[in-house]
């Protein structure tokens, strides 16, 4: 194995048929949707890049696993497996497993947070930032100024930028401060990765002003590989070692394991060693999510996922999958497509206030590639922009989303090289005719997150 790119450490054994819709068929559909794409069966979308979690194909070990799950409700052999994996991997005393990531967040943030504190992130998830708010928080983001130059090429897009983290520790009070949570990749940056030596510094923060580290560990793998190919001194490390060492920073972590653990379905808390805080992880997990051995999940998910874990730290597997977002994103580089360089690990984000800058943000440029990408081959991505931002609660006006991302998720060992080679020339052909796509208008909306459901249609004249 001496290529630039690795081909797929894997061979298929089942396959899932996927159809072709006619371009006229795609029109109708994408009409019928209202222009939008969340409206769309699964069925009609020939390449399904609209998110990378849960989505991903798991291997013959894992479904033999799924045979062997024990669904007793209390002790399951699943159980014990799943917590010597997550040992092995973490290096912490206390594991809990959980239904998926936001749950995690649901069992922590209260004991973390209430009215008046505050929660500081390299940046919150969606997810996160909710429960933080739910907790009655406020979610305060602190991502480094180089995440906001889509074209400046920087190692490290996704750090926290740790004068800054001072500084609002200094205004906010440090008894105020409830938590410092580091996303790991730092997904609403990009996927973009976190360095050691970043993580490393943010710890001392926190440990100076006695302030719990939270890492959201969704990609933790993917940003073990980054620190790997591009920190110095961890080329020798194995991914284990670096996520041993990534993780000893921490005092607790959530996880989402639909991402980088490659099951359909789960989450994980951990905790360092602080038994009384695990006490009160305990307590919500019951009410919240089941008893402590099942979490929310089957004994055949917990199976799965003691597997998953240690498939997703592989570094075959890793460079497999990165490697993947890097030809893609090369292919387009050499189109003069414009995107987050340098690309993250789990998605490429389209840059569409460059691709289509006749287009103002009130017209939706993400959503007008993303339902033009559809129409041209029947690939499904989604609006990270103005669109999705909505408007502002107190006067109702459209706000303006500071970039204009078309986001293409790729799901794990799902799609091929092939399949990317379809991607990128679908968008070549759009690319050169960009000049004649139109903007979007809502004709429907509802009050919150109204890119689900909201309906759309092109402005012709
Ligand atoms: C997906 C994700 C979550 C939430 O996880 P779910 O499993 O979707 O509930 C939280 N944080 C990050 C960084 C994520 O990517």
């Amino acid at each position: 194995m001496t290529g630039k790119y690795f081909a797929e450490p894997f061979k298929i054994k089942m396959v899932e048929p996927i159809k072709i819709l006619t371009r006229e068929e795609r029109i109708r559909k994408i009409q019928e949707a209202h222009y939008n794409v969340f409206g769309l069966a699964a069925e009609d979308c020939y390449i399904d890049l609209l998110t990378d979690s849960g989505t991903g194909a798991m291997s013959s070990h894992q479904w033999s696993g799924i045979m062997l799950g024990d669904e007793s409700y209390s002790g399951s052999s699943s159980y014990f497996k799943l917590l010597e994996s997550a040992k092995d991997i973490f290096g912490y005393a206390y594991i809990q497993p959980v239904h998926q990531g936001r749950a995690a967040e649901k069992v922590v943030m209260p004991i973390l947070l209430g009215k008046g504190k505050v929660s500081i992130s390299n940046m919150h998830f969606d997810t996160t930032r909710a429960h933080v708010e739910i907790a009655g928080a406020r979610a305060v983001d602190c991502v480094v100024e180089v995440a906001r130059d889509t074209t400046a090429y920087d190692p490290f897009k996704g750090n926290m930028d740790v004068r800054k983290l001072r500084e609002l520790i200094v205004q906010y009070g440090p008894e105020n401060v409830g938590v410092i949570i580091m996303t790991v990749t730092n997904n609403s940056a990009g996927g973009q990765p976190v360095s050691m030596e970043n993580l490393r510094e943010t710890a001392v923060v926190a440990k100076e002003y006695e302030i719990p580290l939270l890492i959201d560990a969704a990609r933790f793998a993917e940003n073990c590989h980054f620190i790997k190919e591009r920190e110095d001194g961890y080329q020798k490390k194995s991914i284990k070692e670096i996520a041993r060492e990534l993780f000893s920073y921490g005092d607790l972590f959530t996880m989402s394991s639909k991402k980088d653990a490659i099951v359909n379905i789960g989450g994980l808390i951990g905790v360092k060693k602080d038994e009384a805080f695990f006490e009160k992880v305990k307590a919500n997990t019951i009410p919240f999510e089941g008893f402590l051995s099942y979490g929310g999940l089957a004994g055949r998910d917990l199976e799965a996922l003691a597997i998953g874990l240690q498939e997703g730290v592989d570094e075959d597997y890793l460079k497999y999958r990165v490697g993947q977002l890097e030809y893609l994103s090369e292919k387009l580089l050499e189109a003069g497509i414009p995107h987050q360089t340098p690309v993250g690990g789990h998605a490429v984000f389209l840059d569409a206030k460059k691709f289509l800058p006749h287009i103002p943000y009130h017209e939706f440029p993400a959503q007008a590639l993303a339902v033009e990408l559809y129409i041209e081959a029947g690939i499904r991505g989604c609006d990270i922009g103005s669109y999705m931002m909505g408007n502002d609660p107190d006067t109702g006006e459209q706000l303006e989303s500071e970039f204009e991302f078309t986001r293409l998720a790729i799901p794990r060992r799902v799609y091929t090289q092939s399949h990317l080679d379809v991607i990128v020339e679908a968008l070549k052909e759009i690319w050169n005719r960009r000049e004649s796509l139109k903007g979007y208008r809502i004709t429907w909306e509802p009050p919150i997150l109204r890119h689900f459901t909201a309906k759309l249609e092109p402005i012709t004249e």
